[in-house]
């Protein structure tokens, strides 16, 4: 058998267990239905890179998180990816909130995040003259990075090491044959290929790819949501550096600020449970947002956000239901030799890319 392994989906995760398995010294080809890479979720997010205060202790998101983003600040500056550590503020803009606080800044630091302090409102106005709030916690690990500029790199890494990515080219099914899988590919030059262990990084299409592989147990399969996110843009100058966010809160609708490497501000994304894969932003969606930024940015002007983008999540929980964790599944779960598939890379996933790419090859060397 030729290849080692193949992959399914050339988003950000398809590329990062690509790569690493390829620096490895693994023959390698990356199938993808688009004719270009990172067209999926990976290009419609926040490029926030997290520093893991979120996540539940000991979860795949919250460790994966910490180590992704480790990797990240090492990867970026040696493979020339724009980003920045703009550092991040958590803030409580009223007193009944500074318990949310003090519990996240427990739950980071048990996640091993680094440097978390807790902010009265006026150190949080040393940092940012237009915050209003009366408690805040400072990240200065949290950051914001160039999505496509990770994935081109990842892609360099690839080729250089002798691997391929098939634009154009359709997971259509996968069956065991002899030691590993074979694997039909769609598309203009249909073709059949074989490899020893076959990786399922499809993100909103992991189910569907899931349930084309003969044996795969029904059951085994996360059901799908579809968690879309609207954002929208600020006219005008940027009024923070950092990232800011809200204390958590039940049903929070997980709304943030950031000024992107180009200096312009975004408010988004909120949380809409939808049934298909929309895209158009939900315009009625903007009194929220204006609710939203006004509790830390009184000073923000009628008139002033526009539609920007809208992203969807592959959740794997609906409305009401607890968030869990991703679900990186091989042999144990499934019971198919040589198959790895992840569902439910919702956010973290782009922080957490390099981790999970690590964490595939391990469960590979594990004998999955
Ligand atoms: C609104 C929103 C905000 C987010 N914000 C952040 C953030 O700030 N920070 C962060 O860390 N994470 C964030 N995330 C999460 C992050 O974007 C994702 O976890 C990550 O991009 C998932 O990458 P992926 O490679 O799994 O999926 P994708 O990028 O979707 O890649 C999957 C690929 O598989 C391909 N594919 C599907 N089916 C087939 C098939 N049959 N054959 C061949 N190819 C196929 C698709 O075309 C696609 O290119 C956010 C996500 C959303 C939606």
């Amino acid at each position: 058998m030729d290849l080692d392994a193949l992959i399914v989906g050339a988003g950000v995760v398809g590329l990062a267990c690509a790569r690493t398995l390829a620096t490895a010294g693994r023959a390698v080809v990356v199938l993808e239905q688009e004719t270009r890479i990172g067209q999926g979720v990976s290009s419609r997010n926040s490029e926030v890179i997290h520093a893991g205060l979120h996540y539940a202790p000991g979860s795949l998101k919250a460790r994966l998180c910490v180590a992704g983003r480790r990797a990240l600040y090492d990867y970026m500056p040696e493979r020339g990816v724009a980003h920045a550590r703009c550092g991040k503020l958590v803030v409580a803009t009223r007193e009944d909130e500074i318990g949310a606080l003090e519990a996240l800044l427990a739950r980071g630091t048990e996640n091993g995040v680094e440097g978390l302090r807790m902010l009265s409102g006026e150190e949080a106005q040393a940092l940012e003259p237009e915050i209003v709030c009366v408690a805040a916690i400072h990240s200065p690990e949290s950051g914001i990075l160039e999505a496509h500029g990770l994935m081109l790199a990842l892609e360099g890494e690839i080729a250089d090491a002798g691997g391929a990515i098939a634009l154009g080219a359709p997971f259509e099914s996968a069956a065991r044959e002899g030691e590993g899988w074979r694997v039909r590919v769609g598309g203009d030059a249909p073709t059949t290929l074989a490899a020893r262990t076959l990786i399922i990084a499809a993100g909103l299409d992991a189910q569907a790819c899931a349930r084309s592989i003969e044996g795969f147990p029904a059951a085994r399969i996360p059901p799908l949501h579809y968690g879309k996110g609207n954002y929208f843009v600020l006219s005008g100058a940027a009024p923070f550096q950092m990232l800011i966010y809200p204390a958590p809160a039940p049903g929070s609708l997980g709304l943030h600020y950031k000024r992107d490497l180009g200096g312009r501000a975004h408010f988004g994304p909120d949380l809409e449970f939808v049934a298909t894969e929309d895209y158009a932003v939900n315009e009625a969606r903007a009194p929220l947002f204006y609710d939203f930024a006004r509790r830390f940015w009184p000073a923000l002007k009628d008139g002033a956000l526009s539609p920007d983008y809208a992203g969807i999540r592959p959740k794997l929980h609906g409305p009401g239901e607890p968030q869990g964790d991703f679900h990186i599944l091989g042999p144990q779960t499934h019971g198919l030799e040589g198959l790895i598939a992840l569902f439910g890379i919702e956010s973290p996933g782009l922080t957490c890319s390099l981790a999970i790419g690590a964490h595939v090859a391990a469960m590979l060397e594990d004998g999955a």
